[in-house]
């Protein structure tokens, strides 16, 4: 071991390049750290999916169930004036 010296580990050039470990993330399709990542039991086996789209997937569910919400309330009243619109039709149709 000849001019080696045990001391001092030389940096590997290809650890130093390395990014920490990706799994690949079918919600995006794309790879990302694995920290960021969460095993998801799917249909097919479990899955790899990032933190950000669960959470997001959440945010929009929590969106989707507002919306549904405002919606419903929405036709309720639309119902209501969507009547008085068609009376209202009527009634110009038959003083034209
Ligand atoms: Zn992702």
């Amino acid at each position: 071991m000849h001019g080696e010296n045990p001391g001092i580990a030389a940096p590997n050039p290809i650890d130093a390049t390395a990014t920490s470990p990706q799994r690949y993330c079918y919600y995006c399709r794309k790879p990302h750290p694995e920290d960021q990542m969460r095993a998801v039991e799917s249909c097919v086996g479990v899955r790899w999916r990032c933190k950000a789209s669960i959470k997001a997937a959440r945010q929009d569910a929590n969106l989707r169930e507002a919306w549904g919400r405002a919606k419903s309330e929405a036709n309720r009243s639309q119902a209501r004036h969507g009547i008085e619109h068609l009376n209202k039709l009527l009634r110009e149709r038959e003083t034209a």
